[in-house]
């Protein structure tokens, strides 16, 4: 866990954060923002004041993973309100121009700093933010402009995505952010009709190795769940949905490396 607060940084809007956690993924499609949106969902049901800040402008994911009845974002003494689902604040360039963004990289970094900057985010305990995929300029205007406190890093059992889960953690590590978790999405399918049987469907046993080749304390496989996935399309978090599965479990475990 996390000690004490954030030190006070010259980002004063931030100041009233007392956690800012990044989730972080080198490759798209890896379950990145259905972690992020998972475990601020989890923060919150344990008792956290909690935000989630969409960094990807280019593929927001948020207005589809969580669908507040009240879509329309308002705007009082030049701040940004964030909308709220289940006491969750929510920020995300999707809630504000639902047309997909074609924009060069300045642009982008502008908005994303407006969005996270001038929004209204008020007292929280956590912020958790989505970060875009990759490594590139964007991701370290991100670690440059907050003082990040963690990392949570996503990838998948293929090689190809571990090559990259690397790169992240050396990106974090260059800007002195601790990578405290590493969650291995998609790793296994359990069926319900064989009972205690696991498929690894993509090989087992990486993730455990780089955690414990780069220190990261946490390291955790999560399953192919078709559960998860229909919730997350439907704009309801999974552990709201499912709150006594194993998944919401695994999240509650996943929170408590935060
Ligand atoms: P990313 O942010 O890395 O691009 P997403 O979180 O948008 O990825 O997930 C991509 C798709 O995979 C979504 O449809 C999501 O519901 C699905 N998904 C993510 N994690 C799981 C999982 N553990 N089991 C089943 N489907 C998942």
């Amino acid at each position: 866990a996390i000690e004490g607060s954030r030190a006070p940084t010259s980002n004063r809007p931030l100041n009233r954060i007392k956690h800012i956690i990044a989730v972080a993924s080198c490759k798209g499609g890896v379950g990145k923002s259905t972690v992020a949106v998972n475990l601020a969902f989890t923060l919150a049901k344990l008792g956290g004041k909690v935000g989630i800040m969409d960094a990807d402008i280019y593929g927001p994911s948020l207005p589809i993973l969580v669908q507040p009845e009240d879509k329309i974002v308002q705007y009082k003494d030049g701040r940004i309100i964030p909308l709220e689902y289940q006491s969750v604040k929510l920020m995300s360039f999707g809630y504000i121009n639902p047309e997909s963004a074609i924009m060069r990289g300045p642009m982008i970094a502008n908005i994303m700093n407006q969005l996270l900057m001038e929004t209204d985010w008020g007292d929280l305990d956590y912020l958790v933010i989505d970060m875009p995929p990759g490594t590139g300029d964007i991701q370290l205007t991100i670690c440059q402009t907050v003082s990040l406190d963690a990392a949570v890093i996503v990838t998948t059992p293929q090689q190809l995505s571990f090559r990259d889960v690397i790169k992240g953690i050396q990106m974090f590590d260059k800007v002195s952010v601790p990578c405290v978790a590493l969650v291995e999405n998609m790793a296994y399918f359990e069926p319900n009709d064989i009972l205690n049987k696991r498929y690894y469907l993509f090989g087992h046993g990486k993730g455990q190795k780089i955690a414990s080749d780069y220190g990261i304390p946490f390291m955790e496989s999560f399953p192919l769940d078709p559960d998860l996935c229909r919730w997350s399309d439907s704009g309801t978090p999974a552990v709201l949905a499912l709150s006594e599965s194993k998944v919401a479990q695994l999240y509650k475990s996943l929170a408590s490396a935060i």
